[in-house]
This record gives C-alpha cells, sequence and structure tokens, in this order.
C-alpha cells in the first residue's frame, strides 16, 4: 500500500506515520528527515537545503525531489510506502507520479491529517527529537521519562531550530498557500480521505488504520 499522509506542520504526520509504517511493516519516508540528516553530513543538497529550511520556506523542487527518487528506487519500497512531508505541491504531485510510473506502481492513498492552529503551535513548541532514532516527544503532554533522553534508545532530546513561534508561522503560510491545489489534485483522483488529527495520537492512528483496512478491501475487490 502506497501511502501519502497530507497535513500543516505539527498536524503529527511524522508520529502518525511511524505508528502506521510499524503497524503495516512498510518504509516512513519523510522528507524533512531526509534533508536534515543531509544537513548534519554537510552534503553539497544539505548546504543548499539549510537556508530554506531554518526559514521555514520551501526547499526547490528540483533538490528534494532528487532525494525523493533515489529514496523510492530502493528495493524495500516494492512493499509499499509511507510518504511524509511529500508532496508539497502540484508539482512535486506530478513528479512523485512520474517517479512510481517508473517502478510501475502508483499512490494508493492520501490522508489528510486536519488540525487547528492552537493546537500546531502548542505541539511544535513543544516538541522535542531524538538525535539517534527520530522519536518525537512534547515537553508537557508526552514528556521523555528521562531529562532529555529517549524513551527508546537514549538517544539525546533536541528542539528543532525551526520549532520556533516566528518560523512556524512562516511554515503555517507556506503550507496554506500550497495546500488547496494539492487537495484538488488528489480528490480529482479519488483518494484523498480527511482525519481529523487535533485528539490523542492513539485515537488518530486507529482512524488511520481503519481507512487503511478500507481501502485494503476495496484494493482486493
Ligand atoms: P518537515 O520535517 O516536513 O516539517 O520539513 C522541514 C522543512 O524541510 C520544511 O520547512 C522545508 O523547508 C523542508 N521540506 C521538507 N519537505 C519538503 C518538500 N517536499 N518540499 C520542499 N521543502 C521541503
Amino acid at each position: 500500500m502506497n501511502i501519502i499522509l497530507l497535513g500543516p506542520p505539527g498536524a503529527g504526520k511524522g508520529t502518525q506515520a511511524k505508528g502506521l509504517a510499524q503497524k503495516l511493516n512498510i518504509p516512513h519516508v519523510s522528507t524533512g528527515d531526509l534533508l536534515r540528516q543531509n544537513v548534519a553530513g554537510q552534503t553539497e543538497l544539505g548546504r543548499e537545503a539549510k537556508n530554506y529550511m531554518e526559514k521555514g520556506t520551501l526547499v526547490p523542487d528540483e533538490l528534494v525531489t532528487r532525494i525523493v527518487e533515489q529514496r523510492l528506487l530502493q528495493p524495500d519500497i516494492k512493499k509499499g510506502f509511507i510518504l511524509d512531508g511529500y508532496p508539497r505541491n502540484t508539482s512535486q504531485a506530478r513528479s512523485l507520479d512520474r517517479i512510481l510510473g517508473k517502478i510501475g506502481t502508483s499512490v494508493n492513498l492520501v490522508m489528510d491529517l486536519d488540525t487547528s492552529e492552537p493546537v500546531i503551535i502548542q505541539r511544535l513548541t513543544g516538541r522535542l527529537v531524538c538525535k539517534k532514532c527520530g522519536a518525537n516527544f512534547h515537553i508537557k503532554n508526552m514528556p521523555p521519562k528521562k531529562d532529555m533522553a529517549c524513551d527508546y534508545c537514549l538517544g539525546k532530546l533536541y528542539q528543532r531550530s525551526d520549532d520556533n513561534e516566528a518560523t512556524i508561522r512562516t511554515r503555517l503560510e507556506v503550507y496554506r498557500k500550497e495546500v488547496s491545489s494539492l487537495i484538488d489534485y488528489y480528490r480529482q483522483k479519488n483518494l484523498l480521505k480527511p482525519v481529523v488529527a487535533d485528539g490523542e495520537a492513539e485515537v488518530v492512528l486507529k482512524e488511520m488504520v481503519k481507512l487503511v483496512e478500507q481501502i485494503n478491501d476495496s484494493l482486493k475487490v
């Protein structure tokens, strides 16, 4: 099953993608994570992407599409994937269709995680991320058991440099500017399913698993 998660920053795409990937035993592909790895590794691509990411604006399509294509051509993608953070505009959506066409597959389901702005700001300004395994925590809602250490791998927790209120507002503006045409793109293809994502992570995940099962059943018919 090839799944795309749409939704504003802070909608919980990363958290839900990890949960869903575990349940379905398929890889989670996050363009934000891939870009951050490139920035940390100081690759040429990372150096080019860094400024955009720090401002909260979009990295040029050509750069992001290059890393997505490299990732989607890996053999583990054959059993399906959960794509989080890509596409972010219709040009990327068309590039994705082209890449998937090359490997003889296509998108099966697009889940649009709907979240209100106060929830987004509260989630992102308190978000903590594990440097080692990428797990997410929250200073208040989901504090780690040990101070600033990951519950799963004891990696160091940090706050993303773009998780400050000014950059979050820019990221939200960028998201809103592009999202309606992207939603139309997938609605026309009859792939779009809305998910109310303001609630607790486990409740939202259950809802998403139900949607996946429905689509799975319809694919078998
Ligand atoms: P995320 O982890 O999805 O919140 O992404 C963090 C940042 O990486 C974004 O604010 C963008 O600067 C960049 N980024 C991630 N995915 C994309 C994409 N598909 N297109 C352009 N920029 C992206």
